[in-house]
């Protein structure tokens, strides 16, 4: 390997030909150079390696070729050669970078004013022009207001915002583009190919990805891999060499993420970490697995049944028992988690307890099942939307109580006869909180309603000696009928939690009701705010103060957008 020459080297373009994903700026130049409208300075700009100074070097070739100046350079004659080879005495290449002081660019406009020893053009092709100071660019600005004819400024750049106007507008202007993935990936197997070194296409894919639109890094990360697969493109090698998870084990990981098995998620992840991946692309690669299997998901729901296809491998059937809502709460908590992850100075401990906390997140019922369940299970024209505002029957305010008559509709999904799979069901909430607050996870509207308009009396959980029970009462008759509370509470409850619970709702004017949820939080918050002013009123220094200055306190303010605690 002691004579090899890297890729990049070898396969540097000759002609416009060759140059790959920048057609747009070939076709310009070489209409240019035919037409023979040539300004006296090229401003070459873009990201790294997608063929800046090579297009300068090629425009030194069509410019100074001894055939004349052309678009199709000879590439052989003396001076093609001299530029090919870096040495010829007309054409000078200057990293701007290391040479940024005024006196250094002096020095190089001093050559301007000199004819060229034996060609057409004196060309100076300056890389990372942008990196200049600004006294260099004044000097520079001077000798491109007024050039003389056999000089050429070819200049590039990654960072063209960072050119002062007066320079950019006295060149003519060149944007490359990142190159395609594809693109990319058939100029790789186009060498690949000539070099005879055997490949696998998804290899050329990963490196193409990875090379993020630039032909230079896509080449020397094929280098990298050329030489630790002992002459071969492997896609185990380059996901080696790029610290990729590989889809095996991403699998895994989210197979064990989605059933909640902490402990063999674990063992997965001290693997994966003993092969040398990193933490934020293990997450990317997780994200895109998830996200192809909502999409999966959603499209396949749309176009059939989920519960009718077979599942063709375990972990497919695997992830079609995992709700849509799921899958996105868990994306989500990743997608954010990851993010911090280069924050932390511990990525990897990090990382587990990214993903054990996604791994315990309490699992959702699918929605569409639990409907579709309770459909099969009422009979022609039982099944029953989301649950909404049910327009029940008008009644008139009454002091009667008004009882859940009719029985419920559904109340055995798990022995269900249908054949569909037995409902995972959420535990029913402990007390009126909770169930408020769940409500108001899976129909806000209903949340409101019952936390503003209804106080409730009684609250008992269903339990396997008795069904449960839920008393309300109105605050004020005026706020809707009692029947179609019932009702929609009752159809909300059907669907959430599959079990039987007597929903009775009274009409206003009981004597004494307790709070709504509302109610009990603004007292609680008034109450807070009232004892909060006694303890300032109290404090010492306060009090020391009024006196002072024999000063009154008129009156005592939360400052706004601060919470107080
Ligand atoms: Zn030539």
């Amino acid at each position: 390997m002691s004579n090899y020459v890297v890729l990049a080297r070898r396969w540097r373009p000759r002609s416009f030909e060759t140059l790959i994903g920048q057609d747009h700026v070939t076709r310009a130049l070489i209409h240019a150079l035919d037409s023979g409208r040539l300004s006296h300075a090229f401003l070459f700009s873009g990201i790294r390696g997608t063929g800046k100074t090579t297009l300068a070097r090629l425009l030194a070739l069509c410019l100074n070729c001894e055939q004349g100046t052309t678009s199709k350079p000879c590439g052989v004659c003396g001076s093609c050669r001299e530029i090919i080879a870096g040495n010829h005495p007309d054409v000078l290449e200057v990293d701007a970078a290391s040479r940024t002081k005024v006196e250094q660019m002096r020095e190089l406009l001093d050559m301007v004013g000199y004819a060229p020893t034996h060609s057409r053009f004196r060309i100076f092709i300056l890389d990372e022009v942008h990196m200049l100071s600004v006294p260099s660019f004044n000097a520079l600005l001077k000798t491109l207001e007024e050039p003389p004819g056999h000089v050429k400024f070819l200049f590039a750049t990654t960072e063209l915002r960072k050119l002062p106007a007066t320079i950019l507008s006295r060149c003519q202007r060149y944007e490359l583009k990142r190159v395609s993935e594809e693109t990319l990936c058939a100029h790789m197997s186009r060498i690949l190919e000539q070099e005879t070194i055997p490949f696998e296409n998804n290899a050329l894919q990963l490196v193409a990805t990875a090379a993020e639109g630039s032909v230079r890094d896509a080449l020397s990360l094929l280098d990298q891999v050329i030489s630790h697969g002992s002459g071969t493109v492997a896609f185990e090698t380059v996901s080696q060499l790029l610290g990729l998870t590989n889809r095996e084990s991403t699998l895994g990981i989210i197979a064990h993420l989605l059933t909640g098995d902490g402990k063999k998620l674990l063992a997965a992840l001290t693997l994966v970490y003993q092969n040398g991946v990193e933490p934020e692309s293990m997450v990317r690669d997780i994200l895109a697995a998830l996200h192809a299997e909502v999409r999966a998901k959603v499209t396949l729901s749309d176009a059939d049944d989920p519960g009718e296809v077979a599942p063709t491998d375990h972990w497919k059937g695997l992830v079609r028992t995992i709700s849509l809502e799921h899958l996105q709460m868990v994306y989500m908590v990743l997608n954010k988690g990851g993010q911090e992850l280069r924050l932390t100075d511990h990525p990897w401990r990090a990382l587990e307890m990214l993903l054990l906390r996604a791994c315990y997140l309490a699992p959702i019922p699918d929605l569409k099942k639990l409907i579709r369940v309770l459909g099969s299970e009422s009979g022609p024209g039982g099944g029953s939307a989301m649950p909404t505002e049910t327009q029940g029957p008008s009644m008139p305010p009454s002091s009667q109580p008004v009882s859940a008559a009719a029985p419920l509709e559904s109340p055995h999904v798990r022995q269900s006869q249908s054949g569909l799979p037995r409902v995972e069901t959420v535990q029913f909430p402990e007390d009126w909180d909770r169930f408020i607050a769940f409500v108001g996870v899976k129909h806000k509207p209903l949340a409101m309603k019952l936390s503003t308009q209804l106080a409730c009396l009684e609250f008992r959980c269903p339990d396997d000696q008795q069904s449960g029970r839920i008393a309300l009462q109105w605050i004020n008759d005026c706020f809707g009928t009692s029947e179609g509370i019932r009702k929609t509470v009752e159809d909300f409850i059907v669907q959430m939690f599959d079990v039987k619970v007597e929903i009775v709702v009274h009409a206003a004017g009981a004597v004494c009701r307790p709070e709504t949820l509302q109610e009990r939080d603004s007292r609680v918050q008034e109450e807070a705010m009232g004892q909060l002013e006694r303890d300032i009123r109290a404090h010492p220094d306060l009090r020391a103060l009024t006196t002072r200055f024999n000063a009154e306190i008129l009156s005592i303010a939360p400052v706004e957008h601060r919470s107080l605690h």
